[in-house]
């Protein structure tokens, strides 16, 4: 997040804060000034579920508890006695306990949302990973075959030579067969990259600035989770563009992830990522992914797309390979920028649709003219 969001963001949760604590004086006021059968304490559960988009879980109980004192106070200071005291106080109880249950369900439902979150992106996860596995073993099923052939046919040649005298014409076709499989092996890693590239998307024109948000609401909670803060830049009024919105959101999210694990041994405050979608030329929409790790040894610059190429204990080496392969198939193009001030920048760019084009052009022409 920008310097000037931070200091908005801030500004806009010490006028919320701000507005609380009126309210709450309000109530107060208004509670001790009407007679004590008007319930007036009740509309602290106004305040309660204010606190709850504005303060953490801690502050949501510390303003309950003030609340319910206040109402207790004001009891107090209420100067009307005799008979109406008893009903001030069963007022007071009622409010009280409206307080009291307001918090209760209020931050219940609060867990229940971010335990909603994170189960969201452990399945954006899940998927690429199962996805991931699934075409591993697609690959080494596919490539074992072939290999295991080779063996064969090598060890019957080796058979064949060692004969005495050496059989050469069933050598030579032994080895006829080992070139056949070699090729036949070859060709399989040829129709894999192929699948790859021409994986059938469901396109569709699409807001690259709501795939982009949506990537993110998934990734919030490992960011949080992990100490990472966000500069997220969205150009407004983005021109669509034709594409599969889950295969390209599978790509930020890929993206985001790879940045959010590579700042892991950062020092917290230095583990900062930056999202930026905006139209870089006319007719591409370019998303720009940045993040304050190490940043790319030249020879993961050199191996980075390779297939099965990677330095996590667990990584499958397979997710930037996915998601170049995807982003060529929407004629789009996807790379990494040597990075200024260290860490790594990976860009991506999509064509916008044929009908935003000419709007686009037009508005180029109309400035240049
Ligand atoms: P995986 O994440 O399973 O390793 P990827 O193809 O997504 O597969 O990434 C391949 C490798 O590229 C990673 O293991 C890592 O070494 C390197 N890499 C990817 N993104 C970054 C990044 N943002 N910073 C530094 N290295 C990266």
């Amino acid at each position: 997040m920008s310097l000037d969001q931070v200091s908005r963001r801030r500004g806009r949760a010490q006028a919320g804060v701000l507005l609380l604590a009126l309210l709450m004086a309000a109530i107060f006021l208004a509670d001790t000034l009407t007679r004590l059968e008007v319930a007036m304490a009740v509309f602290y559960v106004v305040v309660i579920l204010l606190a709850l988009s504005l303060l953490p879980r801690r502050g949501v109980i510390g303003v309950a508890l003030i609340c319910a004192a206040l109402t207790v106070f004001s009891l107090f200071l209420t100067p009307e006695g005799g008979s109406l005291r008893s009903v001030g106080l069963v007022n007071a109880a009622i409010s009280i306990a409206a307080i009291g249950i307001t918090a209760y369900l209020a931050l219940k439902r609060a867990a229940a949302e971010e335990a909603a979150q994170e189960a969201r992106v452990q399945l954006a996860r899940l998927s690429r990973v199962q996805s991931m596995g699934e075409l591993t073993a697609s690959i080494a099923h596919e490539i074992n075959q072939p290999l295991a052939a080779i063996v064969t046919s090598g060890s019957a040649c080796q058979r064949w030579l060692e004969h005495d005298p050496p059989n050469l014409e069933r050598g030579l076709r032994a080895l006829q067969r080992m070139i056949d499989d070699a090729n036949r092996a070859s060709e399989v890693v040829k129709r894999i990259r192929r699948l790859l590239r021409n994986a059938e998307p469901r396109m569709a024109s699409v807001d690259l600035a709501d795939i982009a948000a949506e990537s993110v609401d998934m990734t919030r909670g490992e960011m949080q989770r992990r100490g990472v803060t966000l500069n997220e830049r969205i150009q407004e009024g983005l021109p669509a563009v034709r594409a599969d919105p889950v295969q390209i959101g599978q790509v930020i999210i890929n993206l985001l992830l790879n940045a959010i694990e590579a700042m892991r041994d950062m020092p917290s405050g230095e583990r900062r990522l930056t999202l930026w979608v905006s139209v870089a030329e006319p007719g591409q929409v370019q998303v720009v992914v940045a993040d304050t790790g190490p940043g790319l040894s030249p020879q993961a610059r050199e191996r980075l797309f390779d297939a099965f190429w990677t330095t996590k204990p667990d990584g499958t080496g397979l997710g930037l390979t996915i998601s170049r392969a995807i982003v060529e198939s929407h004629g789009g193009r996807l790379w990494t920028e040597p990075a200024k001030r260290g860490g790594a920048t990976f860009c991506f760019t999509l064509p916008v649709t044929a009908k935003d084009a000419v709007a686009d052009k037009d508005a180029v022409a109309d400035k240049d003219a």
